[in-house]
């Protein structure tokens, strides 16, 4: 096993992973950049480095940095979080060259997944159904009228280097197509340093349903129940839950099962999220890996009573996979992001936190790096705190979820909990009949009420 861990992450993720390597035994390493200074996990960490300034090209994306750190350190592996270098395969490369362990899949699986148009065709030849689309990336604006024509509208262009919902832009007509390429490929190239883009079927009315799955270098497994991650905006998570409510048993046998094969096609390793849509007819298509652990893994933890970054550590120490595999869902668990921004501009609102309750009692669980007194930086993400609910029913779930977000009080910024509370006592949501498109129509409706 590792003895010391460096984590190349911040906030709630670097707080999350410390506290699995602790239990484990295991030394951490903070690493933090100027103004995180006085955050938590820099407190909460073993030892801590400072890698550089705010900007996160100089501090949380400087392999070379973060290198330095680790062999300060003598850190033997590196968890790399979510974000920031997570899915870089340069990364991983160079902690092999310098004889550190990376806590992930390897470099190869990463350049393969990670151009999303690449691993579309390599899923197609693992038997995974794809949205119809592009063979390729686009290399010629002139090409594009004619793929859109043969897919059929509605489509929607994707940076094939995309994340976190950028670079895409939902194409309902001709008419339009060569506006919205030049924006998709301008954000995309802004974004991700790599302007390419490819084309799907835009699927209207469809879920975003994924698997997480774990397999070991020795090749054995373990695909879970789905995560429903539908309730978004922009592209971006807001709610998770699971299991879904609109997945049946046989679906979920038939997506764990494609996912397990898929992995063995490629044979991944580490921790890992296939992401599906699903359309209303529960026709599966898959969009893209994850090669990292999510911002939504917990929900998954809390219905199977596992950890998944422990078992992540342990088998990327090279031990085999200790999980059963008769693994059984409990009950029903919901996930809300709390950022700091505004609930209605969503403008974010970083700043300083004069005030913090956040909730808890049994079945709630709190994944946040904030404290009173906390002076969020403008630099990074606006993710406050996740919270995290457990319950035997669905119903139960998001009845404790409201109660649990009455009592959390954040005062100094501005974020989205009235947000989550309008969300979570709608009729359909409560009803679970809702789709990727039902929060933006949520947000229209709201907004026309108001004029
Ligand atoms: P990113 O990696 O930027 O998060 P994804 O490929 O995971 O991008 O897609 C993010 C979201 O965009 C999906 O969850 C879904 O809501 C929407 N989306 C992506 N592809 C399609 C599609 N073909 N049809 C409908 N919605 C899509």
């Amino acid at each position: 096993m590792f003895t010391k861990i460096l984590i190349a992450n911040r906030g709630e993720i670097a707080l999350r992973i410390i506290r699995s390597a602790k239990e484990l035994g295991i030394k951490t390493v903070a690493v933090y950049s100027e103004p995180d200074k006085e955050s938590l996990h820099t407190m909460l960490a073993d030892e801590k480095v400072c890698i550089g300034p705010a900007k996160a090209s100089e501090s949380y994306l400087s392999i070379p940095n973060i290198i330095s750190a680790a062999s300060i350190k003598k850190a033997d592996a590196i968890h790399p979080g979510y974000g920031f270098l997570a899915e870089n395969p340069r990364f991983p490369e160079i902690c092999s060259q310098e004889g550190i362990s990376f806590i992930g899949p390897s470099a190869d699986t990463m350049r393969i997944l990670g151009d999303k148009s690449q691993a579309r065709q390599k899923m197609k030849k693992a038997k995974l159904p794809i949205t119809p689309g592009s063979e390729k990336i686009i290399e010629d604006f002139n090409t594009a009228p004619k793929i859109a024509k043969n897919i059929g509208y509605p489509v929607i262009l994707k940076a094939a280097s995309g994340g976190g919902g950028k670079g895409m832009r939902i194409v309902r007509s001709s008419t339009n197509l060569e506006e919205m390429y030049s924006i998709a490929q301008h954000e995309a190239k802004a974004a991700f340093g790599d302007p390419s883009l490819y084309m799907e079927k835009y699927i209207e009315d469809a879920r975003h349903i994924e698997i997480q799955l774990i397999r070991d270098s020795k090749g054995n497994s373990l695909a879970f129940g789905e995560r429903e991650c539908s309730v978004q905006r922009k592209h971006q998570k807001v709610i998770e839950e699971t299991p879904s409510p609109f997945i049946d048993e046989k679906t979920r046998k038939k997506l764990i099962k494609a996912v397990e094969d898929a992995s063995d096609f490629i044979d991944y390793q580490s921790l890992g999220t296939f992401e599906f849509l699903v359309d209303s007819q529960k026709n599966y298509y898959f969009m893209e890996v994850n090669t990292r652990a999510q911002v939504e893994h917990p929900i998954t933890e809390m219905v199977y009573g596992i950890d998944l970054i422990k078992e992540q550590i342990k088998i990327a120490a090279g031990n085999k996979l200790s999980f059963p595999q008769n693994l059984k869902i409990n009950g029903h668990s919901l996930e809300c992001r709390i950022n700091a921004e505004n609930a209605e501009t969503f403008i974010p609102s970083p700043g300083k936190i004069d005030f913090l309750v956040l909730p808890g009692g049994q079945g709630i669980r709190v994944d946040s790096a904030a404290f009173r007194g906390w002076d969020i930086p403008p630099d990074y993400d606006s993710l406050v705190a996740k919270i995290i609910v457990h319950s035997p029913t669905r119903a139960e779930a998001i009845n404790k979820m409201q109660t649990a977000l009455e009592m959390t009080i954040i005062v100094g910024i501005q974020t989205n909990l009235p947000l989550h509370m309008d969300i979570l006592s709608n009729s359909n949501f409560r009803k679970g009949d809702y789709n990727i498109q039902f929060l933006e129509k949520f947000l229209n409706r709201k907004k026309a009420g108001r004029k």
